[in-house]
């Protein structure tokens, strides 16, 4: 098959697309052929190298994968079947993942991670229960582009923060994946929503999407525009994954009892905070990842009745991973990048 690999780590010059050996799936896995493969900044750091992680090279990434069923052990998945693959792969018998916490599973992997090969190839293979099959109304585009996103916004808006009706909810970063997700679930479940951004096109395509107030990061100070759209009281989910650049801010923007839900670090992994206020305020700091097969399930409902919408960015051939991961890298996006796959 065709595929683009990375034999050392380094920038986007090392992904060559090249041949590699077809995946051969084990008792238990389907082989997928790929349609498309969304990015996702994983790829980046793994791409780039991890400190204490160990990648086997070559490798190849892809978390977020759409395409046909080429074979299964499934009968009510069987081959030629419209699939999109849930992401994160547990062993499916511990107590966490017999209870529903499968992110919690000791052995919890994603997709196209350390030795799992991705979607960034014409084939991949996955444990069957991975497959979730798509209605015929749903490209394989916007498949590939919904599940490690609104998976992740959907674990930290709900389970980790616990939205409730009438909450208002800070969303950073708006044109990221999880942005644009987290835009849409929170007001899908009646929250108010802020969203931050670095521009006035991102600002706009923000409020498109239902965010109630914008912010525009450089040109205004988040911690004070939320206590004027609050009336000093500050919200009650902060949706962090951007990191050291605006942890303190996100802290101070919470109200008392408010929840600040993290899921990423992009700009840096130190963040301090002020224990009194962390104390005196009630606050939560909430660490998430990824989501349970079962959320991932419960939200694709809601891709399929057409009320939640992966933003496509833009498409590249498999052949221009390069280009495409490029464009990630500069932070110029609007949504989700896609990989299609001929
Ligand atoms: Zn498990």
């Amino acid at each position: 098959m065709k595929a683009v690999r990375f034999h050392t780590h380094g920038g986007p010059e090392v992904l060559r697309y090249e041949d590699a050996p077809d995946p051969v799936p084990a008792a238990g896995e389907a082989l997928v052929r790929v349609r498309a493969c969304a990015l996702n900044h994983l790829d980046l750091w793994e791409r780039r190298g991890l400190p204490r992680v160990t990648i086997p090279l070559p490798h190849i990434s892809g978390s977020d994968v759409a395409g046909e069923v080429e074979t299964s052990s499934i009968p009510d998945v069987p081959s030629g079947s419209r699939v999109m693959l849930q992401p994160g792969l547990s062993c499916g018998r511990c107590a966490a993942c017999l209870s529903g916490r499968d992110n919690e599973c000791p052995h919890y992997e994603v997709l196209g991670y350390r030795n799992h090969d991705g979607g960034y190839a014409e084939l991949v293979k996955v444990p069957a229960q991975n497959l979730v099959r798509i209605p015929d109304h749903v490209d394989f585009a916007q498949a590939a582009a919904f599940p490690l996103t609104f998976l992740t916004a959907w674990h930290m808006l709900l389970t980790r923060g616990g939205l409730k009706d009438g909450d208002d909810v800070l969303v950073l970063a708006a044109g990221s994946g999880v942005g644009q997700a987290a835009i849409q679930i929170a007001r899908l479940h009646g929250a108010r929503v802020v969203a931050t951004a670095g521009s006035d096109e991102k600002l706009e395509r923000a409020r498109a999407l239902g965010a109630n107030h914008v912010i525009h990061h450089h040109k205004q100070d988040i911690v004070e525009e939320i206590k004027r759209l609050t009336n000093r009281r500050g919200v009650d989910i902060v949706i962090e994954h951007v990191g050291e650049a605006t942890w303190s801010k996100s802290v101070r923007a919470l109200a008392r009892g408010g929840r600040l839900v993290t899921c990423g670090a992009t700009t840096g992994a130190n963040g301090a905070i002020d224990l009194t206020a962390l104390f005196a305020k009630q606050l939560s700091i909430l660490g998430s990842y990824m989501g349970t097969k079962g959320e991932l399930l419960e939200a694709a409902r809601l891709l399929f009745a057409g009320r939640l919408t992966p933003v496509i960015d833009r498409r590249f051939p498999l052949s221009d991973a390069v280009s495409a991961q490029r464009r990630l890298e500069a932070s110029g996006q609007f949504g989700k990048i896609v990989l299609d796959v001929p």
